[in-house]
This record gives C-alpha cells, sequence and structure tokens, in this order.
C-alpha cells in the first residue's frame, strides 16, 4: 500500500491524494432524475458532468453531524476510495468538490451503478430473484473485492446488500463495493476496539442473495441480538428450497461463533462451492488487474481528469 498513507490509532486515514476542487457542484454539474439512494448521512444523486456530459452519481455529505465536525469522517472516506483505485470491485471516485460556500457538503462523484443496490433484488420475486449460479458469481466478486481491501489492510466494516451495487440489473451485470464511510484502515493496528458498523459478513450476504431473508432476524432487536449470540440460523428444506448442499455448506463455514474459525476472504474463493470455474464469472478486462493486486498506481498529474470510463 502507498507508503504516503497516513493513517492514526483509529485506523482513519487524514490525507487526500487529489485535492478537493474549490469549484462548486452546480457549476460543473446538472442533476437529473431522482435520487439514487441514501443512507444514515448522505444522500446519493444522479448527475452529468456539463463538459464531457457523462453521467455520475453525487454523494452528498454533511460536514456537519449531531452537531459535531465531521470533516474528518469525510476526507478519510474519500482516501480509502483513493486507495481502492485499482480495485475492480469497489466504485471509482472520480473527483470531489464543495456544494455551497462554506459549511455544506463536499461531495464526491464516483462511477454510477445503474442497476442499484443487490438488496432489491434479493428481496424481489421469484422471476427477479437471484438464481444460485447468479449469486456464485456474485460472491465471487463481492470476495476478490474484500479480499483486494484487505490485501491494502482496509476493513469495511459495513458490507450489507444496501452498499452493494450493480452496474445493471438486466442483464445482471457485475458488482461494486460502496460506502466507505465506516471503513478502517489497519496500516497501524493490531485489534480495532470501537464497535463500529454491521458485522462484516459475506455468509450473511450469501445468506440473503441465496434465499431472500436475513439469517438472524427475529421479531424484535433483542430477539435478533439473541439469534446472533447464539448462531440460531434456520437451514431448513424451507428455507433453502432449491439450492444446493455446497452453498449451504459454505454459508455454514462463514456463520460460526469463533471469528477465528470462519474463513478469510482468500479462503473462501476456495471452497468447493465458489471454486468451480476460476474466472468465468469476470469480464476479461478484470483479470489484468487482479494478477497484479499490488501493483503500485501512477500518480494522477491531472487530479480533475475522470478516474475511469462511467
Ligand atoms: P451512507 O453512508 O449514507 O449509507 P452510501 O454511500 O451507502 O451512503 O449511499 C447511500 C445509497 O445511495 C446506497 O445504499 C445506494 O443505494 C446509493 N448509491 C451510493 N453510491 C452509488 C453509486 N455510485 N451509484 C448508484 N447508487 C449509489
Ligand atoms: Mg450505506
Amino acid at each position: 500500500m502507498p507508503d504516503s498513507r497516513m493513517t492514526n490509532k483509529n485506523g482513519m486515514v487524514s490525507k487526500i491524494q487529489t485535492r478537493i476542487r474549490t469549484d462548486l457542484f452546480k457549476n460543473n454539474y446538472d442533476l437529473v432524475g431522482k435520487e439514487l439512494g441514501r443512507g444514515k448521512f448522505a444522500v446519493v444523486k444522479k448527475c452529468i458532468e456539463k463538459t464531457t456530459g457523462k453521467e455520475y452519481a453525487a454523494k452528498f455529505l454533511r460536514k456537519r453531524r449531531k452537531g459535531e465536525d465531521c470533516r474528518m469522517d469525510i476526507i478519510h472516506e474519500i482516501a480509502v476510495l483513493e486507495s481502492a483505485k485499482s480495485n475492480p470491485f469497489v466504485v471509482s471516485l472520480h473527483e470531489t468538490l464543495h456544494k455551497d460556500n462554506g459549511l455544506s457538503p463536499a461531495m464526491n462523484s464516483s462511477q454510477g451503478a445503474a442497476g442499484g443496490e443487490i438488496f432489491n433484488q434479493c428481496v424481489a420475486d421469484n422471476d427477479e430473484a437471484f438464481t444460485e449460479q447468479d449469486v456464485i458469481r456474485l460472491a465471487r466478486q463481492i470476495l476478490m473485492g474484500v479480499a483486494c481491501l484487505h490485501r491494502n489492510n482496509v476493513v469495511h466494516l459495513d458490507l450489507k446488500p444496501q452498499n452493494i451495487l450493480l452496474t445493471s440489473s438486466r442483464p445482471l451485470g457485475d458488482i461494486r463495493i460502496v460506502d466507505f464511510g465506516l471503513s478502517r484502515c489497519m496500516d497501524n493496528i493490531k485489534e480495532l476496539r470501537e464497535i463500529l458498523g454491521t458485522p462484516e459478513s459475506i455468509g450473511v450476504l450469501t445468506y440473503v442473495m441465496l434465499t431472500g431473508e436475513s439469517p438472524f432476524l427475529g421479531s424484535d432487536k433483542q430477539e435478533t441480538f439473541l439469534n446472533i449470540s447464539q448462531i440460531n440460523v434456520d437451514y431448513s428444506q424451507d428455507v433453502f428450497e432449491g439450492v444446493s448442499s455446497l452453498a449451504i455448506d459454505f454459508i455454514k463455514s462463514l456463520l460460526q461463533k469463533n471469528p477465528r474459525k470462519r474463513a478469510t476472504a482468500e479462503e473462501c474463493l476456495k471452497h468447493p462451492w465458489l471454486s468451480g470455474h476460476p474466472h468465468s464469472h469476470l469480464h476479461s478486462s478484470h483479470l489484468s488487474s487482479l494478477d497484479e493486486p499490488e501493483t503500485p498506481e501512477e500518480s494522477d498529474p491531472e487530479p480533475e481528469s475522470p478516474a475511469s470510463t462511467p
């Protein structure tokens, strides 16, 4: 990973490579259509870059949350996206601008992911829901994206169906991981002691993608927490109708109480459920960047130029 990355003991990166344009968002982009999504702190809207006519997704982040200055969180999120530039399964950051004078949000305009959240298809009706073959391909991509982040010492900590997007939904495209707001960089730390985000679990994601149900969800918060702490998961035929036993075995190997027994992302990729046809799930353009994950990036002489094609 770039030595220039400055990480504090909480895993926050405090230095970004490309400068935030002093220009206002509205001078450079037109908003189009309705919003693409929203989370706890941000609204994401579709926009068109005036000079190129290209479409992007603009993430509007408030500089103050609950009365507190959170500019450092925004810098951290941008810095992590920058450091994941060569990861084909992470949304690519195009640039960052201010929104209005002074205190209003900065903006990340990242490559739009037109297919929306995988969440939508997880809970869709039968004919639109993912097939097991779809899930195998998408789970491999998520794991490759996460393995690449982990190789770079980054943990996402908020992997959930709302933060995994699709480049297109029909035909089913590729995944893009978004939302590094809670991510942490483990450069100088051995252990994370803060409790953050959703427990990072590919096992849960796979369960949801295959069944449309959340493995631990109870009728209230308390029941859900109890299900999590006791790893109380329904693997019955009712829930897993038509799903292979290899898939269930894969999920079981991840939904384990002892974190040390859970497979790493690299190990998951070797599970028989996923290791069947290496690379057949990938578009050829992804292969080169995966062969050499540690290749140093060339520094971009023109920070404002598009990071990649939309
Ligand atoms: P928050 O930190 O508030 O959760 P996110 O980064 O997760 O913000 O964005 C909120 C939602 O906006 C996402 O769940 C997703 O639906 C949508 N979204 C985020 N980035 C993009 C993108 N690049 N393209 C399309 N939609 C996006
Ligand atoms: Mg989110």
